[in-house]
Order: C-alpha cells, then structure tokens, then sequence
C-alpha cells in the first residue's frame, strides 16, 4: 500500500533575478510500514524535500499523492489540515511549549482535532508511558533532559495516531548515549507498525533505517535496502 507517491517534482526558488533548483525531477514512493532515510550534505535540498513531503510547501511543478490525496495544489489552509490529520512531525529542537507540562504538551494536537478534555489526559498519560516518561507526565521542558524531551515530543507526534512520521535531524542535539536511545525508540515504533520518514546529513544515522534515500544536488542519487 503505497503511502507517498511523488512524480517529476521541481521546486525552484526564486530569488530576484536568481533562480535556484533546490530540487529536480524528483521520483519517489514509500510504501506504508516503510523506514525510510533520506540522507545528504547541506544544501543537496533535504530541507526542501522534507517541506514537500511534509506539506509545509508546495512545488513549482509535479504532483505529490499523500495517502491517496493530491497535495501539491492546495491552500495554506488545507495543508495545515492535512499536517494535522496525516502527519507526526519530530524536531532537532523539540519545538516543545516551555511554559506546558509534559502531559500538556502531549494533549496539544487533541485540542486541535476537538478530543474532550478527560479522553486527552487520558491519551496523552498512554503516550508518555509508552516513551517511558510515565513518571514524568508533570515536568515541563527545562526540567527534563534532552533525549527526554525528544520523547516528549515523539508522544506528540504519535497521539493522533498519524499515517507517517517525519523525524527531520531528530538526534542532531543530543548526546551519543541518548541519539542511540532516540534511535532505539524509533525502531520500535517501526515494529509496531508505523510509517517512518528521517532526514538526516549522517551516514550512520540514515543506515539505522531500512531504506536509504541519498540526495545530490537536488536529485535522488541512491535508493537502496539496508540488509
Ligand atoms: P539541505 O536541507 O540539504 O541543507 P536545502 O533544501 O535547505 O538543503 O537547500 C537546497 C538549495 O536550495 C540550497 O542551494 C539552498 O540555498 C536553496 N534554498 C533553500 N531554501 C531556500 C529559500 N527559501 N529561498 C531560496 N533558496 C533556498
Ligand atoms: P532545523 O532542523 O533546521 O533545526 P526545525 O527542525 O526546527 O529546523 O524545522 C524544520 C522545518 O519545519 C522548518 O522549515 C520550519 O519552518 C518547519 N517547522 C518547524 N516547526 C514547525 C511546526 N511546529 N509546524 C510546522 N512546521 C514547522
């Protein structure tokens, strides 16, 4: 079951008289249950790439089908819509709310989709005890440490239970010990069955993943099975 089809995707900045090919005639599909790693050096367009698959933008040209919808046309509006519903993002920096706990933090993409309060601290404690913060549910940011608030925010990305998970440098600041646990974490999300999507610039990182994407110059260059 095919969850991500991109056909002959362009998407060229414009900057005055400049134009820069940030990606060119892209051809991509990813199934659903896959683990995939696109990997590149900066600027071989891995952040424009994941915009397009994330729906944070849209191409010049091509078209994007994201779990049997176009994409690559709409509105602002209507791809905030589609990030909400169909996808988990993870952050090299968190991108948690300092001011909310934990528990709170988890709750945010259920007041968005309309959950009754009780269902969503109901949800969200579930979530956290499945990252291993059950005994941190009161804690905010600040008052964890880095691997624990990026499973914080692995919690949130899953409680709605989205068709894919987007992890863009999701290790990048943290230390060794807690990037292998954050790994570790994903992995097994992988054996549950969820549809994962990693960006990253590291070699050893991407090779965690059972398929690798390597990007150049805004072109795929390699698509292989890691055995
Ligand atoms: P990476 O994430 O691999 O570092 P990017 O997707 O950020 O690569 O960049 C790919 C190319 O597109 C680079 O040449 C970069 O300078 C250019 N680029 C990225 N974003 C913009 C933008 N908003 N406006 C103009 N050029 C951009
Ligand atoms: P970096 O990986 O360079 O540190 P981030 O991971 O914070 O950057 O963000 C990656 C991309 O996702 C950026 O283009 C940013 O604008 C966008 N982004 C960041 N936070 C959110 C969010 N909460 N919702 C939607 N898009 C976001």
């Amino acid at each position: 079951e095919t969850l991500i089809e991109i056909r002959e995707m362009w998407k060229i900045y414009q900057i005055n008289q400049l134009q820069v090919q940030a990606l060119k005639n892209i051809n991509l599909s990813i199934k659903k249950n896959e683990f995939v790693a696109i990997v590149g050096p900066s600027g071989s367009g891995k952040s424009t790439l994941m915009n397009m698959l994330g729906c944070l933008d849209t191409p010049t040209s091509g078209t994007y089908i994201l779990d049997n919808e176009e994409v690559s046309n709409l509105s602002d509006d209507k791809l905030a819509e589609i990030r909400s519903k169909k996808i988990g993002f993870i952050f090299q920096s968190f991108n948690l709310i300092q001011k909310l706990t934990a528990l709170e933090n988890v709750e945010l993409p259920l007041i968005y989709t309309g959950v009754k309060a009780s269902e969503r601290i109901r949800r969200a404690k579930l979530a956290l005890e499945d990252v291993g913060l059950g005994q941190r549910l009161y804690h905010k940011p600040n008052e964890l440490s880095g691997g624990q608030q990026q499973r914080v925010a692995i919690a949130r990305a899953l409680i709605n239970n989205p068709p894919i998970i987007f992890a863009d440098e999701p290790t990048g600041n943290l230390d060794s010990k807690s990037g292998v646990e954050i790994m570790n974490l994903l992995k097994e999300l992988h054996k549950k069955g969820n549809t994962i999507v990693l960006i990253t610039h590291d070699n050893d990182i991407a090779n965690q993943a059972e398929r690798v994407i390597r990007i150049s110059d805004g072109t795929i260059v390699e698509d292989r099975q890691v055995i």
